[in-house]
């Protein structure tokens, strides 16, 4: 199976994303010099056609971002702080992002609710879609962070030892960082699995262990941890959790703070 053998509707995609990339925002389409591409994010089958709530607009730059493998060639100590300085930067963004979809999916049993009292079919929809888009671009952003730090990885080998154990100290904690946002995401995921909706496409689903969505192909996240013994889901302890685990991202932010500082002084001492 290559990467090639799925297919998608990509002009109903472009078109959702006004064909903008949903990462650095250059706009595409026929009369612009961008090339566009959808980009497949969230573990969605790649086989046969992909739905599009998988998809997101990338332009060329970013795909490459995305899909290279990353250069070993050693780079000037200026150029390596600039590429610290960078994925710090898009790391502390992407916090804000999970923290804005998590917000977002501990809010959807009542705004589900309160639609659903008034018969306001389109209000479900804006909340609907706004899941999804937030969803993309968060598991987007994520992606793009953990390509730089895979950059980084692949140039430690090149430097001196005393700056190599500093940038191993700061891989470590954003690679933390990144496996705390990742959680973060799946939680919020499963507040939609346990509303049976598909955490991808939010199409209605069984909520049965390793079902999988018939619309997108995901296999639906697990609720029966948050279930408590008559089978009511425990929405309380899954928020709660999810506050938790933004609090403990925070925390390693600040830990980060300190490598990315300490790792700044000797590269900008050299
Ligand atoms: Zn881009
Ligand atoms: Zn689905």
């Amino acid at each position: 199976m290559t990467a090639r053998d799925w297919h998608a509707d990509r002009d109903a995609v472009f078109e959702r994303d006004a064909y903008t990339c949903r990462h650095c925002d250059a706009v595409g389409g026929d009369d612009e010099p961008t090339t566009l591409r959808p980009s497949p994010v969230g573990d969605v089958p790649l086989e046969g056609e992909v739905h599009e709530s998988a998809l997101v607009t990338v332009c060329d730059d970013c795909f490459g971002t995305l899909e290279s493998d990353p250069s070993t060639d050693a780079v000037e100590s200026d150029e390596l702080f600039e590429l610290v300085r960078e994925t710090t930067g898009l790391q502390g963004a992407t916090i804000s992002d999970v923290a804005a979809f998590a917000s977002l999916a501990t809010s959807l049993p009542a705004t589900l609710e309160s639609a659903l009292d008034e018969e306001t079919d389109t209000d479900i929809d804006d909340s609907v879609s706004e899941y999804r888009r937030a969803r993309r671009d968060v598991l987007l952003a994520i992606a793009i962070v953990d390509a730089r730090l895979e950059r980084l990885a692949a140039l430690q080998s090149t430097v001196g030892p005393e700056i190599r154990v500093s940038l191993e100290a700061f891989a470590e904690t954003a690679t933390e960082l990144q496996s705390t946002l990742r959680e973060v995401v799946a939680l919020g995921e499963t507040v939609a699995a346990a509303l049976e909706r598909c955490q991808g496409c939010f199409d209605g689903v069984r909520a049965s262990a390793g079902a999988t969505c018939a619309t997108c192909g995901l296999t639906v996240r697990e609720t029966a941890d948050w279930r408590d013994g008559d089978g009511t889901l425990a929405f309380d302890r899954l928020f709660a959790t999810i506050n938790e685990t933004l609090q403990g991202a925070s925390e390693t932010t600040e830990t980060l703070t300190d490598r990315t500082m300490a790792l700044a002084e000797q590269l900008t001492a050299q």
